[in-house]
């Protein structure tokens, strides 16, 4: 796994006349530079897409990007990519200092309960309308089962959130991941008129096809790395992030680990994989 590890981008962004990036200020091993939100369109009540995890410097850090590049003193409906602290976690400080407003995402109810905050409903397909801007919800699982990604008519833009991120590649998470269903969101993103991605995590992407591309290559050879640790004999997950990982920071291995998980789900499956468990309760994977 690639990671974004020391990245850095500026706390506020603008990428074009409808979207300006701020980030959740929260840098870290999985976050990289910080987990992107962006104000959406081009009204005193831009949409608010995804929140950070709830660092206390953010509220401020909205208000002033509201300011300088809004000429706004509040943000309109809030959108959430999905319920992963880092995009769903400052939510409720944001309705706080704001005062109410619409918080709307894809339900996931029992990861949603933890927020004790009111949720709007958003279906597959669902179109959401600001000042200068239409988006348009697209059900994108694999990442998380809720994870919507929003399309820009306007500009022919994807904000991904988790599905695609602008540096390094995502984690397939046990709770609520599903690699099958991940390949094929990555798929129906390329079916998509898309000249840009605006990532959760990152810089801006300026050339979707390639970096679908590549993230379905770099899918196809983990498995292919899977399948071939199985032919040499490495029966557990760990022997097979020890190796297949060597490369990447060992504080990532834990993460890694899971997205190997999700590789064997999905080659079991496909009847290719199979596990079994051994005296000691632990699994073992081999061919079938
Ligand atoms: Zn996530």
């Amino acid at each position: 796994m690639d990671s974004m590890w020391g990245m850095s981008l500026p706390d506020i962004e603008r990428w074009s006349r409808r979207v300006v990036a701020v980030r959740g200020l929260n840098p870290g091993p999985f976050t990289g530079p910080g987990t992107n939100t962006y104000l959406i369109g081009n009204g005193r009540r831009p949409l608010l897409l995804d929140t950070g995890i709830g660092v206390d410097g953010y509220p401020p850090l909205l208000e002033r990007a509201l300011r300088e590049e809004c000429g706004s003193d509040a943000p309109g409906d809030l959108l959430i990519t999905h319920v992963h602290p880092d995009h769903m976690g400052g939510a409720p400080a944001l309705l706080r200092h704001f005062g109410a407003r619409r918080v709307a995402k894809f339900p996931w109810p029992a990861r949603d309960e933890r927020f004790e905050i009111q949720l709007t409903p958003l279906a597959d397909g669902a179109e959401i309308r600001a000042d200068g801007v239409s988006l348009r919800a697209i059900h994108m699982p694999g990442h998380a089962q809720d994870h919507l990604c929003f399309y820009l008519e306007e500009e022919a833009a994807l904000f991904t959130g988790d599905v695609v991120l602008g540096a390094g590649t995502t984690v397939i998470p046990l709770e609520g991941g599903d690699m099958t269903l991940y390949l094929d969101s990555l798929r129906r993103i390329l079916e998509l008129d898309l000249a840009r991605i605006y990532p959760g995590h990152g810089p801006l992407i300026d050339d979707p096809r390639a970096k679908i591309e590549e993230y379905l290559q770099h899918r196809e050879q983990r498995e292919t790395q899977i399948m071939e640790a199985i032919h040499a004999g490495l029966t557990s997950v760990e022997r097979m992030v020890e190796k297949i990982y060597r490369e990447t920071p060992r504080a990532l291995h834990p993460a890694a680990a899971q997205s190997v998980l999700s590789h064997l789900k999905k080659l079991e499956r496909e009847g290719r994989a199979a596990r079994s468990m051994d005296a000691a309760g632990e699994e073992h994977w081999g061919l079938t």
